[in-house]
């Protein structure tokens, strides 16, 4: 494995001092991650020097045609003030299936999740350790040739950045308001959705506003063929539990694999409940909550773990969900992962990667 150059700042920044107000995504630490690919070179030179901006050229190839993909993880604190990342050898692997779709040279998985226990371990003291608060952790590749044409990169940047985040339920779980979008789409199938790249973003801002100024928090997505199956909610993947079936849509190419969709599957199933992952349409779910069959809905991942959702609205339906309140499963789902993370629970799964 490549040797990781260490060039730690002269001037450290003072740390948050009141861990209620972390909010999430807009303080960074005193350090990032970074090493470069250029061809005939292969990834080099990595190292962890001070955050600071980054030198591109204005016709940096990610900044015209979005040749970029990300990871977002969580390095969590115990009560005994161990270390813990979920599943990072996921977020790794995920990070090479957007980068195949990307044509983005693969990294070496082993070595990325080296590089951010590296950079975690560096950077421990920014870790909070208010209840819930986490240190969020945001790899990055993007396509820095200087060039106006669209064609493959063959200059990249492979960055890691990390930021403390506030507890996402101060006031514990609160469902949220979820408005079914028919008019616009996420993606579709042969399109990007399955990666986690910065266009899927970019298409998913206008629906996101328009939710937003009807005081919903997020969109729930529909197929971008029929508009007719449910997709996933936001940045998250969604769960429906319908009578004693817990269900969430089959990926198949336009969803985003979820790491916490992947565990809470895992989860469910070992308490012996029925997952399915299966097409499920918009017209299934609002018939099932017409005869009260629609017991919870929820969402799953990292940023929020599990996200209830107290009401559904879909073109001229409302749909009121566990009469607006957090259901049985998704409270137990949320404690359980939770748990795991946080190291209250004992890691059955293997799930966790303690940091020294
Ligand atoms: C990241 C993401 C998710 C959730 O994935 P996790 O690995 O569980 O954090 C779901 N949908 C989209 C669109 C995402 O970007």
């Amino acid at each position: 494995m490549q040797e990781i150059r260490l060039e730690l700042t002269k001037n450290p920044k003072q740390k948050p001092t009141d861990e209620s107000k972390l909010g999430f995504g807009s303080i960074f630490t005193d350090h990032m991650f970074l090493m470069n690919y250029d061809e005939g070179q292969g990834w080099h030179d990595p190292r962890i020097v001070p955050f600071g901006d980054i030198c591109l050229s204005p016709a940096a190839m990610c900044l015209h045609y979005g040749q970029a993909v990300f990871e977002g993880m969580k390095a969590y604190r115990t009560a005994e003030g161990k270390i813990l990342l979920f599943r990072p050898d996921r977020n790794m692997a995920r990070l090479n299936v957007s980068n195949e779709r990307l044509c983005i040279p693969k990294i070496d998985e082993a070595f990325a999740q080296k590089a951010i226990e590296t950079l975690v371990s560096v950077e421990k003291d920014w870790i909070p350790t208010a209840e819930g608060t986490s240190l969020y952790i945001r790899p990055f590749i993007i396509a820095v040739d200087p060039h106006v044409g669209v064609h493959p990169a063959k200059h990249l940047m492979f960055l890691v950045i990390c930021s403390p985040v506030g507890a996402y339920y101060p006031e514990g779980l609160d469902p949220v308001k979820i408005y079914v979008e028919s008019q616009y789409v996420r993606a579709v199938r042969g399109g990007m959705g399955y990666a986690k790249t910065a266009g899927n973003y970019a298409a998913s801002l206008k629906a996101q506003d328009e939710a937003e100024k009807q005081d919903y928090t997020q969109v729930l997505w529909l197929d971008g063929v029929e508009r007719k199956y449910i997709e996933e909610v936001g940045t998250m993947n969604v769960f429906f539990v319908i009578g004693d079936e817990i269900i969430t849509p089959a990926l198949q190419g336009s969803i985003l694999p979820g790491v916490t969709r992947m565990s809470a599957i895992d989860i469910l199933k070992s308490w012996g409940m029925k997952v399915t992952e299966r097409p499920i349409s918009i017209q299934e779910v609002s018939d099932a909550a017409k005869d009260g069959r629609l017991k919870e809905a929820f969402g799953t991942g990292t940023a929020a773990v599990i996200s209830p959702i107290g009401h559904l609205k879909w073109e001229d339906h409302v749909m009121v969900i566990n009469n607006g309140k957090i259901g049985e499963i998704s409270q137990r789902l949320y404690d359980t992962l939770t748990g795991i993370q946080w190291g209250k629970l004992p890691d059955t799964m293997g799930w966790t990667v303690e940091v020294k």
